[in-house]
């Protein structure tokens, strides 16, 4: 896997003070999409061990209580970033057990293959759908377009 960005300090994408993840790789070809660089599911850098401890030791910071960990893109539910997005996801369960875990994709909840459900029910909440230009709205919260939806799983 992949990632574009990672926000160790973030108060934009998602409730309170998070970290954040931008992982590489998507497939919908949103028109208007405001990360496009991230498309290709091997731009940016390599998600290696020491990115993966480097989140898990930022979200037990007690220096600079975060909330939880937002992962986003590109798409988390790519399924190539499977493995990746559910080994980091296992980890922040059992050894973050105080944070809550947001994940934005563009796939639609009731369109998950089975491997994308089974990490969607990990996680707090799911933000899904494309983001639409037509229906895009600045005045949304944790969503670029009124077709995307929010659904708290946990
Ligand atoms: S799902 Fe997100 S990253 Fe992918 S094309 Fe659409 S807006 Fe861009």
């Amino acid at each position: 896997m992949y990632y574009g960005a990672y926000y160790s300090v973030d108060v934009i994408n998602g409730p309170g003070t998070r970290a954040t993840l931008f992982v590489s790789g998507c497939i919908h070809q949103c028109r208007g999409c405001y990360n496009q660089s991230t498309w290709n599911p091997k731009s940016g850098k390599v998600f290696d061990a020491d990115m993966e401890q480097q989140i898990i030791d930022d979200l037990n910071d007690t220096r600079i209580k975060r909330r939880g960990l937002s992962l986003s893109g590109g798409d988390p539910l790519l399924p190539s970033n499977l493995p990746g997005i559910t080994k980091l996801v296992d980890r922040v369960r059992s050894e973050c057990p105080d944070k809550d875990i947001w994940l934005w994709s563009g796939y639609l909840l009731e369109e998950l293959s089975k491997e994308q459900q089974q990490l969607i029910d990990k996680v707090d909440v799911l933000i899904d759908g494309k983001f639409d230009e037509n229906l895009a709205d600045p005045s949304l919260s944790f969503r670029g377009s009124s077709n995307q939806i929010i659904h708290r799983i946990l």
